[in-house]
């Protein structure tokens, strides 16, 4: 079978080595060889999401965990902040889980500010925030060191933060932040198959979860640490993916934390370039730029010239790759390209050059 090379905004294309991790014989769950696997990768999780606080890890894409950060932590009602798909299916996933919720909305392609966040919270009542940190669906990144220095001011506030497409991008230090619960998931950022959540939870997440009574099973915080302190998971875990996970903390640490974040801000800007030389405009509004993707205006917004995408997905996909038109309701007013994960110099010039050919096709 030909594999199209993936540069869609996730899943994003696994290297042959974490295919390999992922393939490595079954072992028993409650077993040993388990519990040192996961002891193994604990302060190498710990290191990356900069925290002392154990890594707890989720068999389920990213929104269970963030559903499950609704049910473990809001007793009042939680404030949602909503700038594209993600974050705003947030709000959705709050009311049907039969809380009380208010939206905070912006223009999708705009950030949300901490001024606005600070404004509704400021009216009381709030028990617990939403932050999507990089909105992949407008390639929005949120100013999350600004929005989290809020959180002396209303501690009673859980600020529940979503990194699925920004987590090993950008630097996010989950301790200094001072924030509740930081989640990712494996196929974006992470190169990953789609399947694991990673999260971390504070000592008042914790404490806030013993109080809601109908916090559920699955994804109950106090059995993932209850588990993780013994260096299990409440279920069978999903444990390719631990072996997976392995492989792809070694890489992380053998390229080095700071070096990747370079890379990660590289290629973007390297993206951003392409796009501008060749008279598109950016769809995010300038100086909140995603730096795992890069969202292309195509005329969702005034300004910049505007293509069939649908045209150029067919030609690039004859050239053997995967690129998104765009999601949700600026599917085709907008394209988006990827350089999350392992993408490099190289591979990203390889895009930009059947970019290229597909636009004198046009
Ligand atoms: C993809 C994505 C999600 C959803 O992840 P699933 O793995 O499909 O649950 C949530 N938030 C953001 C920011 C995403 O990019």
């Amino acid at each position: 079978m030909s594999h199209l090379k993936l540069h869609i905004p996730g899943p994003v294309e696994i290297s042959n080595k974490t295919y390999k991790a992922f393939c490595t014989p079954m072992i028993g769950h409650r077993g040993q060889p388990f519990k040192d696997l996961y002891a193994r990768i604990q302060p190498q999780l710990q290191a990356l999401f900069q925290t002392e606080r154990l890594v707890y890890l989720s068999t389920s894409s990213a929104w269970g965990v963030m559903e499950g950060a609704i049910r473990n932590l809001v007793n009042k009602k939680v404030l949602n902040c909503m700038c594209g798909a993600f974050s705003d299916k947030w709000f959705d996933v709050a009311k049907r889980c039969g809380k009380q919720a208010e939206a905070l909305k912006v223009d999708w392609g705009s950030p949300v500010l901490p001024e606005m966040i600070d404004q509704k919270l400021s009216q009381g009542g709030f028990d617990a925030l939403t932050l999507v940190h990089n909105e992949t669906s407008t390639g929005i990144l949120n100013p999350l060191n600004d929005i989290a220095s809020l959180k002396s001011k209303y501690p009673d506030v859980m600020f529940i933060v979503d990194t699925v497409s920004s987590f090993s991008v950008v630097d996010i230090p989950f301790d200094q932040l001072g924030i509740d619960v930081l989640l990712t998931g494996s196929q974006k950022a992470l190169a990953m198959p789609p399947g694991l959540g990673l999260f971390v939870v504070s000592q008042a997440a914790l404490d806030r979860s013993i109080t809601l009574a109908d916090r559920g099973y699955y994804f109950d915080f106090q059995e993932f640490q209850k588990n993780a302190a013994k260096n299990m998971t409440p279920s069978t875990p999903s444990i390719a993916h631990v072996f997976a996970l392995e492989s792809k903390v070694h890489d992380i640490f053998e390229e080095g934390m700071q070096q990747r974040f370079e890379r990660h801000a590289r290629l973007s800007q390297m993206t951003r370039d392409w796009a501008h030389q060749h008279g598109f405009s950016l769809f995010p509004e300038p100086g909140y730029e995603s730096q795992a993707l890069t969202c292309i205006n195509n005329g969702a917004k005034p300004g910049g010239r505007v293509i069939d995408v649908q045209k150029m997905q067919s030609y690039v996909k004859d050239q053997g790759i995967l690129m998104d038109g765009g999601y949700g309701r600026i599917k085709g007013t907008t394209f988006r390209l990827s350089s999350m994960g392992d993408e490099t110099v190289e591979s990203m010039e390889r895009l930009y050059k059947v970019l290229d050919t597909s636009l004198e096709r046009l």
